[in-house]
């Protein structure tokens, strides 16, 4: 039997393309500072990564699944540019109000991906803008780091008994990629 992998679980919008807000037009993708450098990082540290983006324009029908298909055809083609492999993209098209159980914060699509691509996921991690993307992570039993920007952290006001601490939270992905490696070394040497 073939080892598990490691993982980076990926949000989409806010965290590697400016989140649009039901962006509908694969024209209208643009990425993030330093996205490719930090995906290069973790790739170099054994990472595969593996998108897990809610689109609950979809059941809004603000986001056609043509065109969704079509960003993400558009987005793996630009990384695999950049030397990254984005192996798959998991979509919940499923309202806000459905809780579904593939739609973030639940950890639907997590478990899907480490089924899929055999996932070790006490060793990988979720990175993500929300709340929401943090949550998703620690029930799927990754570590978690939060984008900080649309949340911030520590929170304001008063947090929501949902809320879920992350392992790190930072400005933009490449620090968090520099970050994650330091975590990762120092987890190494307390192992050994
Ligand atoms: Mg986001």
């Amino acid at each position: 039997m073939s080892a598990l992998q490691k993982a980076v679980f990926l949000d989409r919008d806010g965290t590697l393309i400016i989140d649009k807000v039901y962006l509908n037009d694969p024209e209208q993708i643009e990425y993030l500072p330093d996205v490719f450098e930090a995906l290069r990082l973790l790739r170099d540290a054994g990472f595969i990564f593996l998108i897990a983006t809610n689109q609950s324009g979809i059941a809004r029908r603000l986001v056609e699944p043509v065109n969704l298909d079509e960003t993400h055809r558009r987005m793996r083609a630009e990384f695999a540019r950049h030397g990254v492999d984005l192996k798959a993209f998991y979509y919940a098209p499923y309202a806000v109000e459905s809780n579904h159980w593939v739609r973030k914060p639940n950890p639907g699509m997590l478990l899907r991906g480490a089924l899929d691509f055999r996932v070790d996921l006490e060793a990988s991690w979720m990175l993500g803008d929300r709340y929401s993307d943090v949550e998703a992570g620690r029930r799927a039993g990754c570590r978690t780091g939060l984008l900080l920007g649309h949340e911030s952290w520590p929170p304001s006001g008063t947090p929501s008994e949902n809320l879920q601490w992350p392992d790190l939270a930072c400005d933009g992905l490449l620090e968090m990629a520099r970050q994650i490696l330091a975590f990762e070394r120092a987890r190494a040497i307390v192992a050994n």
